[in-house]
């Protein structure tokens, strides 16, 4: 039976029409077991409703409809209709842009306008370059894919693998974080009014362990595509490896060194090296957590960096002049405090912030440490909230060494007015992706991916394609 959508009053007093059941075949529904959690709002602690939840058994009912969508109906959809398609929803998604914008500041944290100008405008982006490929790829898709996305910008995530796989003429299933599950819905409401057919896009909300767990085992899904933890990374590659061998992408975390050179604009370098970690409230796989300084000018940097980070507004993500909201969950907040505390009984120096922010919502202050070393538990794993830790060093030799010391290759930076230094640490560095002079900037026309444990695949641009198609060799003899 079709399940009625909910009516929510967001912050700025409008109603927003909110879906909260699993969405197969085109239609909003509840789980098989009727089984519902909540989905919190950050910056309240308080509940903002409650979502059906997703089984194995509703699992199997999404990747049959998926399976029927694609042997049935979109795989003789042409391209050029999947772009058209793929167009709409854009066209959509930019009407309604405020709209889903405020949801997921609401039931993300994140300031709106990160919401507006990142989360939602790049996914319109997204599925506008990605429909521009539709009609260049033939007849090579996988079948059904699932994506498993996490909740640092949901809607975008959702955008990076759902335009390319339906582009290349697959179906898909779309797990989001059960932290934030209000975009993929809202979203998907508009799949169906582009006019995309049945089973096509499908939402299964649920927890990792669950509904995600029957995802990675489930024998008739035929490649999976992910972004989230390492270890979450890991388990899905084992699921699969033991089930159906399904393809699997990963886009894990990082940790990611910003070398920032005594030649380099220092004030441009303390502003990108700020917005590298604390933008998104350090909730980026990217995120810049470990800041290399040259010797000369690190007094200089450390102290404009403070002055800097501190004059940033921490508080609600509806206000226009914040820029730090509350991190996504009591759980994240934890972790990030357990990790500040480690810091400090690690002997790094705390030199601000390290402590929550007012008394309601998941709020933690800009934290800076100094006096670090690569073998603190801060300088080796992703934190994923708003912590740096700065330290000093001397020659390129010692900084790319130390840059290398974490399991992790999503993005490096450097700052620099050389120019040839700048291209031989490019080559260097062994990460997915170097920013010279910037940071955090994505580009849907540009690779997006991590070397070492920090993933396999790309997504973003034509290499993404690679990740939802496949090749058939077929011979004819013609005597
Ligand atoms: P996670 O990897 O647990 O969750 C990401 C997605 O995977 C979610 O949809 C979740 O439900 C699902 N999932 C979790 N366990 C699963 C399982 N056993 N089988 C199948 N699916 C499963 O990440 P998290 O708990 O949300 O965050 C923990 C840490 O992960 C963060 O602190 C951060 O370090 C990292 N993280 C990285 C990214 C990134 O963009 N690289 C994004 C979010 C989180």
């Amino acid at each position: 039976m079709e399940l009625k959508h909910e009516l929510i009053t967001l912050p700025n007093g409008k109603t927003v029409k909110v879906e909260t059941g699993l969405f197969i075949k085109n239609t909003f529904v509840e789980s098989v077991d009727k089984k519902r959690f909540e989905t919190i709002n950050p910056t309240t602690e308080k509940v903002i409703t409650t979502v059906a939840e997703a089984s194995s058994k509703d699992v199997d009912l999404a990747v049959k409809a998926a399976t029927e969508a694609f042997y049935n109906v979109w795989k003789l959809v042409d391209g050029k209709e999947r772009g058209r398609l793929l167009n709409k929803l854009a066209d959509l998604i930019e009407r309604d842009l405020e709209e889903l914008a405020t949801l997921e500041s609401l039931d993300n944290g994140q300031t709106l306008s990160t919401a507006k100008f990142i989360d939602v405008g790049q996914s319109i982006d997204c599925y506008r370059y990605f429909a521009g490929w539709a009609d260049k790829i033939h007849g090579k898709p996988i079948g059904v894919c699932a994506a498993i996305i996490p909740w640092n910008f949901p809607i975008l995530m959702q955008a990076w693998k759902m335009a390319p796989a339906l582009a290349c003429g697959n179906t898909i299933i779309i797990k989001p974080s059960e932290m934030t599950p209000l975009g993929a819905l809202k979203i998907a409401a508009l799949c169906k009014e582009a006019g995309f057919p049945e089973g096509v896009v499908n939402v299964l909300n649920g927890p990792g362990p669950i509904t995600g767990d029957a995802i990675a085992k489930h024998m008739k899904i035929d490649k999976i595509t992910f972004t989230g933890s390492n270890a979450t990374g890991k388990s899905l590659l084992k699921a699969a490896s033991e089930s159906n061998l399904k393809q699997v992408s990963l886009e894990l975390g990082g940790k990611s060194p910003n070398i920032i050179f005594a030649d380099s604009n220092l004030d441009q370098a303390v502003k990108w090296a700020h917005m590298g970690i604390f933008f998104n409230h350090g909730q980026c796989c990217t995120a810049g957590s470990r800041v290399y300084v040259q010797d000369s000018i690190y007094d200089e940097f450390l102290t404009r960096f403070k002055v800097f980070t501190e004059s940033n507004k921490v508080g609600d993500p509806f206000e226009a002049d914040t820029y730090q909201g509350p991190q996504v969950s009591q759980m994240q907040f934890d972790r990030i405090m357990k990790y500040i505390e480690c810091g400090k009984k690690e002997g790094a120096t705390l030199v601000t912030g390290g402590e929550r922010h007012g008394d309601q919502g998941y709020f933690i202050k800009p934290t800076i440490f100094t006096d670090v070393n690569e073998k603190m538990t801060i300088m080796q794993e992703e934190i994923f909230g708003p912590v740096v830790a700065i330290s000093k060093f001397s020659t390129v030799e010692e900084v790319i060494e130390k840059a290398h010391l974490t399991k992790f290759g999503l993005a490096a930076a450097i700052f620099t007015n050389d120019l040839t230094k700048a291209i031989k640490l490019s080559n260097e560095l062994r990460a997915g992706t170097i920013w010279v002079n910037c940071y955090n900037l994505v580009n849907s026309r540009l690779p997006f991916g991590g070397y070492k444990e920090s993933g396999m695949g790309r997504d973003l641009s034509k290499y993404a394609l690679d990740q939802y198609t496949q090749v058939k060799t077929v011979q004819i003899n013609l005597e």
